[in-house]
């Protein structure tokens, strides 16, 4: 409600409907402007893609830094520690959680190799990750696949650690969870094929086809 009284009439019915385009109008328009978000950081791209609603909504909130984690929670007074769940004595930021914690990190690494058929120009950042920076050096199409499938990695990663922090341990390596993330790449994929058939996968999933 807040983001819609700052908007001026007339509020279009996806944008009444649809926070991430209510966002993107905002922000185009420099009335909201994301705190600790770099410049240059291009809304529509973040929040577009073809990945279900749930990892495209986590990409958002990734990179608007709008996730409960602990140093947000305990700084509002609803955590007990702004420590990470993982373990390692840091405190847990949106960016400690997808990026610096050294699970994380570990994780990225083995993305990073199942990623290197993508071609020589990939280099995953925090930038790319988090914001989409950097992977415009890509051709459009496989950028933007590339995009869905790190929204994948990222809903992985997520999912994980609220499961770490219901039970206070960490029971997936980061070789587990990676064998998870392809697991659900490869079920999207084949779910495509089965739907939509070999040439369609063909041309919406470019190289990252080659996962089966
Ligand atoms: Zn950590």
């Amino acid at each position: 409600m807040r983001f819609l009284r700052q908007c001026p009439s007339p509020v279009t019915r996806e944008e009444a409907t649809d926070h991430r385009a209510l966002y993107a109008r905002l922000a185009s328009r420099q009335v909201v402007t994301p705190s600790g978000v770099p410049a240059g950081v291009v809304w529509s791209r973040v929040s577009g893609g073809r990945a279900p609603g749930a990892v495209r909504d986590l990409q958002w909130r990734c990179a608007l830094g709008r996730l409960p984690v602990r140093e947000i929670l305990h700084r509002h007074g609803c955590a007990a520690s702004p420590l990470c769940p993982r373990g390692c004595g840091a405190p847990e930021t949106v960016s400690h959680a997808f990026w610096d914690c050294p699970f994380a990190g570990e994780f990225w690494t083995l993305v990073r190799v199942s990623l290197r058929r993508v071609g020589p120009g990939l280099v995953l950042s925090r930038d790319g990750v988090v914001y989409r920076r950097g992977l415009g050096l890509l051709p459009s199409v496989t950028s933007g696949v590339l995009w869905d499938v790190l929204g994948y990695a990222k809903w992985a990663l997520w999912e994980d650690r609220v499961s770490v922090v219901g039970k206070k341990v960490n029971v997936l390596t980061p070789s587990h969870l990676f064998y998870r993330f392809r697991g659900r790449v490869v079920e999207r994929i084949r779910m495509d094929r089965t739907v939509h058939g070999r040439d369609w996968v063909i041309k919406r999933w470019g190289v990252f086809g080659g996962l089966l």
